[in-house]
């Protein structure tokens, strides 16, 4: 039996597949190791079950034992892991896709929703009372009849896009290469960002955080946005300059941010806690049971593949 580490806790029915299927050395407190620990308790595996929370750096790959062969990520991002350090140690790195798409794009939309019809302020006031209603009160943005930017149309965001296409949005999108017509639903495409922002009245960030992406949405790219867009993320934090993106929300360039993704979590910047039009959630994109259930186990078949071929499906390096 492979001896793997799983890095964090995971829903009961999945550790009990993890036993049946390996050495599981679980982390039964759920604590969050340190790049340190992380090393340490890799000794003697086979492989390591990460999470997002895992940073594991060029740093911290270039010290894993040698017995380690896989990296399974619990996630389908892998903005985490230094995939060419691994892969330079011969170390396989999976994701978990598909299985996650329903669920994050859900989320997606609820930022949309949120974020243009002003939920934040709404369930304030609903809590606080005393609120009185008026024709003019807490007035936001309609979807129908507007136009969806999707940066980044990929498997979460072409789902994001048929729900929002359903609510009538009319649907604009950019990534590096066009879709097939079977994929793309009929959305524009735009071969430039700036080509995309230009025309989104609210903007979905769909893309993956890498080398080309961070920082993406800035004090320069914001500027092609008309002005009062929303802009909401259910990808990755690291997209956003947040900086840039909070002095746009105090200058109404920006009408309403929706985020379930941040810089740094948990500790997003301030900035947006002083902002009322700020739709934020604690990174919720694939947090309902069955997804959870599937991911995991889906990392966990990851692992089982890799070692009973040599290869895997959903191997990103
Ligand atoms: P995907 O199917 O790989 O889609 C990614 C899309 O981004 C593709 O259409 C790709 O098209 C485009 N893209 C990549 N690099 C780009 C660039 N430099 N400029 C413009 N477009 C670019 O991935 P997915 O399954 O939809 O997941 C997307 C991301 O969502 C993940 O990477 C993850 O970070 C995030 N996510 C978040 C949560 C959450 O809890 N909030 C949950 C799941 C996933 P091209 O290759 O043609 O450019």
């Amino acid at each position: 039996m492979k001896k793997i580490l799983i890095t964090r806790r995971l829903l009961r029915s999945c550790e009990d597949k993890a036993k049946e299927t390996f050495d599981a050395n679980f982390n039964l407190n759920d604590e969050l190791y340190s790049q340190q620990k992380l090393i340490e308790l890799s000794k003697g595996c086979d492989g390591i079950l990460s999470s997002l929370t895992d940073k594991l750096d060029a740093v911290t790959i270039n010290k894993l034992p040698d017995t380690i062969k896989i990296i399974s990520n619990f996630a389908v991002g892998f903005g985490n892991i230094d995939l060419e350090a691994a892969k330079s140690r011969g170390i396989a790195v999976t994701n978990t896709p598909e299985v996650l798409t329903d669920a994050t794009a859900e989320i997606g939309v609820l930022l949309i929703l949120g974020a243009c019809r002003r939920a934040s302020e709404g369930i304030a006031s609903a809590r606080e009372g005393g609120w009185k209603w008026s024709a003019d009160y807490l007035i936001g943005k309609q979807l129908t009849g507007t136009r969806l930017g999707v940066l980044g149309m990929g498997r979460i965001g072409q789902k994001i896009a048929k729900i929002a296409k359903s609510l009538g949005m009319i649907i604009h999108y950019h990534n590096r290469s066009k879709l097939s017509d079977d994929k793309d639903q009929g959305a524009t495409y735009h071969d430039t960002l700036k080509g995309l922002l230009s025309v989104s009245d609210v903007l979905s960030i769909c893309c993956p955080a890498s080398k080309e992406t961070v920082d993406m949405i800035n004090k320069e790219t914001i500027e092609y946005l008309p002005k009062g867009a929303v802009v909401t993320n259910v990808a990755r934090g690291d997209i956003v300059d947040d900086e840039a993106m909070i002095d746009a929300l105090e200058r109404r360039k920006i009408y309403a941010v929706g985020l379930d993704v941040y810089k740094n979590e948990p500790n997003l910047n301030p900035g947006y806690l002083k902002h009322k039009s700020a739709f934020i959630l604690p990174h919720l994109g694939s947090a309902t049971k069955d997804t959870r259930t599937a991911m995991a186990n889906l990392a966990i078949d990851n692992i089982d593949e890799y070692f009973s071929t040599g290869n895997c499906k959903n191997k990103v390096n």
